[in-house]
């Protein structure tokens, strides 16, 4: 099998590269993402490694999806096995594989942010001086995670923040543990303890996984970076690929440093450039690299445009008058380039914050355009699958947690009474809270709630089983909605909801929700493994793939969501001081200027990059500055329009006239009866 075909000499180096430590370090669309797929391809065909001892760690679940397809259409089941996921999924791996040790139960519960959050506001009530409302939850849980992962710097200010959290932490952590669920940050943290106190398990995976990649490598933390270094002790085989000038997690404790000291801390390590952009257009490249030769402190790599010649067209930069006007502008343009013969698919827009998607987000609802947003708050935020997801948790890993969150809801008649009661009596017997409820006479709940939380515990563990159960011509994601429906969570959300358009919108995320469960189990055995596969891959924000991807839709994103991917063209919306740079990051402005080359290296044929003379911050309309990052790039590189729209060309404008007036036309004749 060829490998190799249609690489260049460096990159071929890089894919031949069998053992030892292996760094490339190279620009955007230079093709590292490519050389990680073939490699791995070629040393399971010439048998270097087997697939299944090949772990490669990768910033998306979908990039790791895509990947295993890409090697798994050229190799069939020879391509079997291989493992390929994000740090987080690899961290719960090894979590469940040795749960035991791991101080764990099989069917540990993942909690998220807003888990945490409610955990974290429960133990705020038992610390003195903390008044109710007093310390932003948030902040304090990113200090405390901060400090468990190591990324809070020594010496810093010490207020009633740092305080808090100081007291904090350990609680935190400790509940965690008697619930007996993991946090995002523990399944980083729990693999590195697991392998500290058990030297024979990490043997184990050492010799599981002979052969490690990372992709994205720029963007790794200190723990992700001791996870790698253990794992590869024994044998050294390592290949990493990133961009210096492409890190944008550094506030997320991402760490430069581990990119750029690699050759110094992995000896013999073989460093690989590739200087050859095969992605973007020559013009869209020369505004790239202007962009970022205004960092400091960079590796300093040259990057030359490769695909077949300049396409004559630069980008191009519009100004608008309101952020109404530039939703107004994307969905123009983006009637403009279909008019051109390009599908929806082909357009990607890209912002940098989740207020500005929102925006863009309903124009092109409006305007009936379809989309899909990638990352960033979306479905997985919603209530509704909140609720549904704690229900399907709960039936195969109680937890108090989603208890709490469920018991009642929908209403059923247990109330704050009752929850108070289970909790003393938890307390006082020293059992949790899930045993205290089925243990309610003793605990002196009335028979009526007490027989709700019977049935509601018969249900909870019945769930599973009455979901795979689907009717024939149906299935398992439709039975689930109609037993939630069953259990009257329909009326629960019609009843909660301002008004009936939003309550129907509420409700059609449950039947979404029953959408990604069938097309997730898709092939999948339909069992209870599956659906507990499920949970986890819901947990970790794993875009369910399947229908959803190679559907003709706009995508929407947030720049931070757009790292590694391309699309022939691409919006960059709101180019404006603020915005980008962010405003709160004070003094950051490299990373933001990062962030705006990752944005504008994802363009392939054509940038399209706007900003408006004013916006609305905290409720008023202000004037808003031009981004720097605009401003440094130097004006022959780009095509600036005056205030306005695109001009049409003279086709076009005819073909417009003609489509207006023939719409005037049907509207004017009455319709024939
Ligand atoms: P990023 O830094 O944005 O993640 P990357 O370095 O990972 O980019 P890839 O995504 O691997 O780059 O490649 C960019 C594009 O160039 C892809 O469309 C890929 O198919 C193409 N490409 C890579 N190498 C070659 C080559 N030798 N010949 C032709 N096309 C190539
Ligand atoms: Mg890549």
């Amino acid at each position: 099998m060829d490998w190799l075909k249609g690489l260049n000499p460096e990159q071929q180096k890089a894919v031949k590269h069998n053992y030892g430590p292996l760094l490339i370090l190279a620009g955007a669309g230079s093709g590292k993402t490519t050389v990680l797929v073939s490699r791995t391809g070629r040393l399971i065909s010439e048998r270097v490694a087997q697939a299944q001892e090949i772990c490669v760690l990768t910033f998306t679940n979908k990039a790791a999806r895509e990947l295993k397809h890409r090697v798994g259409v050229k190799l069939g089941s020879t391509g079997k096995g291989l493992w390929a996921g994000t740090f987080h999924s690899f961290g719960l791996q090894i979590l469940r594989r040795f749960h035991k040790h791991a101080g764990l139960s099989p069917y540990f519960g993942i909690v998220d942010q807003s888990d945490c959050n409610a955990i974290l506001k429960d133990l705020l009530k038992d610390v003195k001086n903390s008044g109710k409302d007093k310390f932003d939850i948030d902040k304090i849980l990113s200090m405390i995670n901060d400090r468990r992962t190591g990324i809070a710097p020594a010496v810093e200010a010490f207020d009633e923040y740092h305080e808090m959290a100081e007291v904090l932490a350990p609680k935190f952590a400790k509940r965690l543990e008697h619930l007996g669920v993991v946090d995002f940050e523990g399944l980083l943290i729990k693999p590195l303890t697991l392998f500290k106190e058990n030297p024979d398990i990490l043997e184990k995976v050492q010799s599981m996984f002979t052969q490690v990649m990372v992709d994205e490598f720029q963007d790794t933390n200190r723990m992700q970076m001791d996870l790698i270094n253990q794992i590869i002790k024994p044998h050294q085989n390592i290949a990493v690929v990133g961009d210096d000038d492409q890190s944008i997690y550094g506030w997320r404790g991402a760490e430069i440093k581990n990119i750029l000291n690699f050759p110094k801390e992995h000896a013999k390590c073989e460093v690989i450039m590739l200087e050859r952009n095969y992605r973007s257009s020559a013009e869209i490249l020369a505004v790239a690299n202007a962009a970022i030769s205004k960092n400091k402190n960079r590796h300093g790599k040259v990057l030359r445009a490769e695909i077949a010649e300049s396409t004559g067209v630069m980008p191009e930069m519009f100004l608008l008058e309101r952020e109404e006007d530039e939703c107004e502008f994307v969905v123009s343009e983006i009637h403009h380039f279909q008019r051109q013969g390009h599908k929806l698919k082909d357009f990607a827009v890209l912002y940098r914050s989740n207020t500005q998607g929102g925006l863009i987000e309903s124009s092109l609802r409006r305007a009936n355009i379809p989309y899909t947003i990638t990352g960033g708050t979306s479905i997985f935020d919603r209530r509704e699958i909140k609720d549904l997801m704690a229900y399907l948790k709960q039936s195969l890993a109680p937890n108090e947690v989603s208890l709490r969150r469920i018991i009642n809801v929908p209403s059923r008649g247990i109330g704050d009474t009752t929850i108070e009661k289970l909790s003393e009596f938890a307390l006082k017997k020293r059992i949790n809270f899930v045993d205290a409820c089925r243990f309610w006479k003793e605990a002196e709940v009335q028979d009526k709630a007490g027989e709700s939380i019977d049935n509601l515990m018969k249900f909870i563990e019945d769930l599973p089983k009455n979901i795979l159960d689907y009717n024939i011509g149906s299935s398992p994601g439709a039975k689930m909605v109609e037993i939630f429906q069953g259990i009257g969570y329909r009326e629960y959300v019609y009843g909660t909801a301002a008004d009936p358009a939003s309550a129907e919108k509420k409700w059609m995320v449950v039947e979404i929700l029953g959408r990604i469960l069938d097309s997730y189990l898709g092939k999948r055995s339909y069992d209870v493994d599956s659906i507990k596969s499920f949970i986890d891959a819901m947990l970790l924000r794993d875009d369910m793939g399947g229908e959803e991807e190679d559907q003709n839709k706009v995508q929407l994103m947030t720049l931070h969501a757009s790292k590694g991917l391309e699309f022939p063209i691409v919006i960059l919306a709101g180019l404006e001081e603020d915005l980008l740079p962010h405003k709160n990051l004070g003094s950051d402005i490299d990373e933001e200027r990062r962030l705006f080359y990752v944005g504008v290296t994802r363009a392939k044929q054509r940038l399209v990059m706007t900003r408006c003379q004013q916006r609305k911050k905290n409720g008023v309309v202000r004037p808003v500055a031009p981004s720097r990052f605009l401003l440094e790039i130097p004006k022959e590189l780009y095509t600036e329009f005056p205030l306005g729209v695109r001009p049409v060309s003279g086709q076009e404008r005819e073909d417009l006239v003609s489509s207006f007036l023939s719409k005037l036309d049907s509207k004017l004749t009455p319709a024939k009866k």
